[in-house]
């Protein structure tokens, strides 16, 4: 599967990164840790192309000099709980059983207890991390109905074993994550969601899911000749508006349409769970939700608050 050339590169300068947002949407704060920047999943909206131009998937090799800067950011922060995440440069367990990058990370966190670490995936393979796994990894799993993996993520694991995974990662003691993002509008899309939030509660304890982002579509100008070729046309069904950021995105009139309908399915099944929307305006957070979610210290207040609810004085 891993024909793409994977080099080790000497690791320096900052790794680990405030998430850099984009202009006039609102951010959650998260913090990325660029410890591979690539993917070999190759799926067909993926917006690394625009970002990452090299043939090689880089691993930065020096675990120590990156647990440095993690420890050092967690302790800089004086009012929130920090979130990082691996997943933004590449996908977090793609290559893992093969590297094994993950393990140190997650002792870190495990012992340091004052933040989190998200593991973010469409590749559902954690028996080699098990044995380590401890409440301050959240395992999350990007979900889409099989009908869009079969289209546009020929190379990840299919729905099933994605949620299997995910079971199994709380039955190891974690939260988990989950994510639908992106969100592709097609024809009967809205039937496919229904019944991939009905096997979600079916399959997962939906009390130890710690979060759900909600993100539709969005890509950068730079790719959108890459969109119009034949095998990507199902990406472009709908009206597309190019936002503030400079980005398109669906019109904000049907964002909020789709995310209002995906979040009250989800709250039908669990009242209690935390549900976000990725990089959006607030005018569509206020239709979505009824919330005033004004700016990013909204959110990461939000967010703060669900994870006091979840792990008590333990973080
Ligand atoms: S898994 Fe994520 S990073 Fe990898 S190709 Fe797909 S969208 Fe890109």
């Amino acid at each position: 599967m891993d024909s793409q050339k994977v080099s080790f590169v000497e690791t320096k300068g900052n790794i680990v990164k405030n998430c850099p947002g984009t202009k006039n949407h609102i951010c959650c704060g998260y913090k990325t840790i660029d410890l591979i920047e690539g993917c070999i999943l190759s799926c067909t909206y993926c917006v690394l192309k625009a970002y990452i131009n090299s043939p090689y998937i880089k691993i930065n090799k020096d675990i120590p000099y990156i647990l440095t800067q993690i420890n050092e950011t967690i302790d800089r922060e004086e009012y929130h709980i920090p979130r990082f995440g691996t997943g933004e440069l590449s996908d977090s367990l793609a290559l893992d059983r093969k590297y094994r990058l993950n393990k140190p990370l997650i002792e870190f966190f495990g012992e340091k207890k004052k933040a989190l670490l998200e593991l973010k995936s469409k590749w559902a393979s954690i028996d080699h991390l098990t044995p380590y796994l401890n409440p301050y990894t959240v395992v999350s799993f990007s979900l889409s109905p099989q009908r869009v993996i079969d289209r546009e993520e020929k190379r990840t694991s299919p729905l099933y074993k994605r949620l299997k995974t995910a079971r199994k990662a709380q039955e190891s003691g974690c939260f988990v994550g989950l994510h639908f993002d992106p969100v592709i509008i097609y024809d009967g899309f809205e039937k496919d969601y229904e019944y991939l939030i009905e096997d979600i509660s079916r399959l997962l304890d939906l009390k130890k899911v710690i979060w759900i982002s909600m993100g539709l579509l969005r890509f950068p100008p730079k790719l959108l000749n890459h969109f119009l070729e034949e095998e990507r046309k199902n990406l472009l069904y709908g009206e597309f508006i190019r936002g503030e950021d400079g980005k398109y995105r669906y019109i904000k009139k049907e964002r909020i349409k789709v995310y209002k309908m995906l979040y009250e399915l989800v709250k039908t099944k669990e009242e209690e769970l935390f549900v976000y929307l990725c990089m959006e305006r607030k005018d569509v957070w206020k239709g979505v939700t009824g919330m005033a979610v004004d700016d990013n210290e909204a959110l990461i207040k939000l967010f703060d608050r669900r994870i006091k609810s979840l792990y008590g004085g333990t973080i």
